[in-house]
């Protein structure tokens, strides 16, 4: 097809747009291994984990057979508020990089959540309340997740708890205010309010907190508060197999104009956003259907992937939510402060961690200096102002097209745009004022975070 003929903004009719959601684990050759009770360690069985999460994202969660999970209409209709989301071509990057490649974004930044997230969010809460439940608790640490989860729990009025990594609420107040605008309550954590916030403060007074021990406050509230569940923005596979929107999306759009994609990137943090964009590919990848290149970009400050080892893990610094066998830091790793928040946690989705073990998926570490120069780069050419977490696929994509630059092969290049960085302009002023460092672990840093691993 003529370059001419592929529109900027690949749209999808209301009629296009996917009915259900993808589970790549029913395709998969080599299933993630299990969740592990962190006591007994025996397989977690639906009925272990129904004090904590909802009923539906158990089962969904457990379900490695069934492939296509139909979306409810509640959930559809929400979705055609702000989807489908635009699939971009960036004829300006290719054309700033005088590039042979093309290149494509999938944009999930058009809502005010700032980012895919709320794909999730919508789902987690429309289940909460089918329950019958009251409300819901989470944590959130650069503070996406926790303003996707209010947008959604006012949607189906639910009252919303959310623990808020201590740091992230005293930099990010403008965060915390919209997710109060929308009716949540948020604790920044560690906080007196649980006994493991307890716990924490008096062995570490004065700390600025961490994902892991929002999470554990989150969960211990859910479990001894009546009609309440927690729910998580990434990591499970439940979550995964919400963003499978985006992926489906993407391949129905590039489909209607003949177009197939050589290389996909995503970003991984917990790894739900890659996890959604590369299912419907990866599906045609271990179906032996078709074969694509993916690659997973992940912090050199927090390289879960290309440093970490594929071993069961604590999810949470508390050590009381079920254990995963996937790439990991350890839960005892403490990452250096990074401007990637949404990047900063020490595991990896296990469907992932399977498929990188296999070799179906590579990754790559960057820093954050170069993710930020690839930033900028791209706000100027294409206009949008992206999230730092996005950046990482940015710079990643940039580099793949430059190397069709020397080859000359005409690559066609996708990659995830998951939000964008209007709240994280004081990592940008560092990065302008040239007070940004590339902060990389050295060997014993990473030794000491997995000191904790259980012994399975
Ligand atoms: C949370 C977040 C990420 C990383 O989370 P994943 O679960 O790995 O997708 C990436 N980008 C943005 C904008 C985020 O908010």
């Amino acid at each position: 097809m003529k370059k001419q003929e592929i529109p900027y903004k690949i749209y999808l009719e209301e009629s296009e747009l996917p009915k259900a959601w993808y589970n790549l684990r029913a395709d998969m050759k080599n299933k993630p291994a299990p969740l592990l009770d962190p006591a007994t360690h025996r397989k977690m069985q639906a009925k272990d984990l129904a004090g904590v999460f909802c009923d539906e994202l158990i089962r969904q969660e457990l379900d490695e057979d069934t492939a296509y999970f139909p979306i409810p209409e509640p959930i559809l209709n929400f979705y055609k508020m702000y989807r489908p989301a635009p699939l971009v071509r960036a004829y300006c990057l290719e054309e700033k990089l005088q590039t042979p490649a093309k290149i494509y974004y999938k944009f999930e930044g058009n809502n005010t959540s700032g980012s895919h997230k709320l794909n999730s969010a919508i789902a987690q809460a429309y289940y909460a309340k089918e329950q019958g439940l009251k409300g819901v608790t989470t944590e959130t640490g650069a503070g996406q997740w926790g303003t996707a989860l209010s947008m959604a729990c006012a949607y189906f009025g639910l009252d919303c708890k959310v623990y808020m990594v201590k740091v992230s609420y005293e930099q990010k107040p403008f965060r915390r205010e919209v997710m109060r605008t929308y009716g949540a309550s948020v604790t920044p954590s560690p906080s007196m309010e649980t006994e493991v916030g307890r716990k924490i403060l008096a062995e570490h007074p004065g700390t600025g907190g961490s994902l892991g021990c929002a999470i554990s406050e989150a969960v211990e509230k859910a479990s001894n508060t009546e009609g309440y569940r927690y729910v998580l923005g990434s990591v499970l596979n439940q979550v995964m197999l919400h963003q499978s929107i985006i992926g489906l999306e993407t391949k129905a759009a590039m489909d209607k104009y003949g177009v197939k994609p050589d290389v996909i990137i995503g970003c991984a943090g917990g790894g739900s956003n890659l996890g959604g964009l590369i299912a419907p590919f990866m599906g045609e990848k271990v179906r032996g259907e078709a074969d694509y290149r993916f690659i997973a970009v992940e912090p050199s400050s927090c390289p879960s992937f290309t440093r970490g080892k594929y071993v069961y893990d604590y999810c949470d610094t508390g050590m009381i939510c079920p254990l995963a066998k996937m790439y990991t830091l350890g839960s005892n790793f403490i990452p250096a402060p990074s401007h990637s928040g949404g990047l900063r946690y020490h595991g990896m989705n296990s469907t992932l961690s399977q498929l990188y073990d296999d070799g179906l998926m590579e990754a790559v570490s960057v820093k954050q200096t170069e993710v930020f120069a690839a930033a900028e780069q791209f706000a100027r050419v294409e206009g949008i102002l992206p999230a730092p977490e996005s950046s990482h696929a940015i710079k990643v994509a940039i580099d793949e097209a430059l190397k069709c630059k020397e080859t000359g092969e005409e690559k066609t290049i996708l990659f995830g745009l998951t939000g964008t960085g209007y709240f994280d302009m004081m990592s940008y002023e560092k990065f302008h004022d040239g007070k940004m460092n590339d902060y990389v672990p050295t060997e014993e840093e990473l030794a000491k975070g997995l000191e904790k691993l259980p012994q399975i």
